[in-house]
């Protein structure tokens, strides 16, 4: 697979040479049938909350495929493949049209929440992707504004001087950008200094260990001062206890995301809740469950 831009060839993996390469390309093969379908690739969605208030401040959408075969695969089981194969594009394209039209029905409620998709790194190598998603923007009637792309900075470093452009085009037309698991890339802190960015979300790996972890603790800590002093929002992954959550508060984290509060959920229910997140009054706080 060859990854053009504006002709020149950037990159070149060669996937086929591995040891489960029949069966990546089986699967490859079953994504393309997949992306016609309606029902296999389905997004389910997470709220972030805002630990002062408990209201909702934004919802992250995460792909899972319904495999009539393999089962239910989780993104782990298969975006390395689409992220190396041809299919990417119209797999990036496939998500952002389901996370807008999700996020279009909540504009009909009057809820005005931004979404966040995950983007692969080498998604925005393609010189097409800031037009595609305006495009869609425009066909969902959602503001660009609403639209948070969340990007894992490793991948991204090697080739930044290519997406830049596209990173410009994108935050140009208003859409929002978010690092994605802050602190476990080799170039954070690089690519902050480079990139102009809304969100970081500081990654679950500190947050998990960051009761017994001096180091953790004060990776955090440093995260969330770092990002209020570029004026950056911040949101902590995978929050699980009440203890993470408290530890959070107090070192200055205001929002967060993860099983404590919710754990990502069926498109049909996440309306439901987001109402009555956003009915929340200050002393009628979290935590609140979902189901599944
Ligand atoms: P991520 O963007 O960092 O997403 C957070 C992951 O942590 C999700 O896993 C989520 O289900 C999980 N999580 C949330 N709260 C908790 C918690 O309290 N505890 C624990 N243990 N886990 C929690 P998931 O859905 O398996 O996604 C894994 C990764 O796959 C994502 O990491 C993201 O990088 C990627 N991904 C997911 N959806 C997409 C997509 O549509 N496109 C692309 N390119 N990548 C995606
Ligand atoms: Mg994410
Ligand atoms: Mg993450
Ligand atoms: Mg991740």
């Amino acid at each position: 697979y060859q990854a053009k831009s504006g002709g020149e060839s950037v990159a070149t993996y060669d996937s086929t040479r591995d040891a489960a390469s029949t069966d990546q390309l089986a699967l490859l093969a079953e994504l393309r049938e997949a992306l016609q379908t309606d029902d296999q690739l389905v997004l389910v969605l997470q709220p972030a909350v805002d630990l002062a208030t408990g209201a909702p401040t934004g919802v992250e959408a995460l792909i899972r495929w319904r495999h009539p075969r393999r089962g239910l695969l989780s993104p782990a089981d298969f975006i390395r493949a689409v992220e190396n194969s041809d299919q990417l594009g119209s797999f990036t394209r496939y998500v952002l049209d389901k996370a807008l039209a999700v996020a279009a029905g909540w504009a009909c409620e009057g809820l005005d929440i931004p979404i966040s998709v995950n983007i692969s790194a080498r998604s925005l190598l393609d010189p097409r992707l800031p037009t595609e998603i305006a495009e869609a923007l425009c066909r969902h009637q959602v503001p660009a504004g609403r639209l948070v792309l969340e990007i894992t900075e490793t991948v991204v470093m090697s080739e930044l001087e290519v997406i830049d452009q596209v990173l410009s085009a994108l935050r140009a037309m208003g859409v929002q950008l978010a690092v994605d698991d802050f602190g476990t890339g080799f170039s954070s802190l690089s690519f902050l200094a480079r990139v102009a960015v809304d969100e970081l979300k500081v990654d679950r790996s500190f947050v998990l260990r960051m009761g017994e972890s001096p180091e953790a603790a004060a990776i955090v800590r440093y995260t969330v001062g770092m990002a209020h002093e570029l004026g950056l929002r911040v949101v902590a992954e995978g929050v699980e206890t009440a203890a993470q959550r408290s530890a959070l508060t107090e070192l200055g984290c205001t929002a967060a995301q993860g099983y404590h509060f919710f754990k990502p959920m069926p498109a049909d229910k996440i309306a439901a809740v987001l109402n009555s997140l956003a009915r929340q009054t200050p002393t009628n706080v979290l935590p609140l469950r979902a189901d599944g």
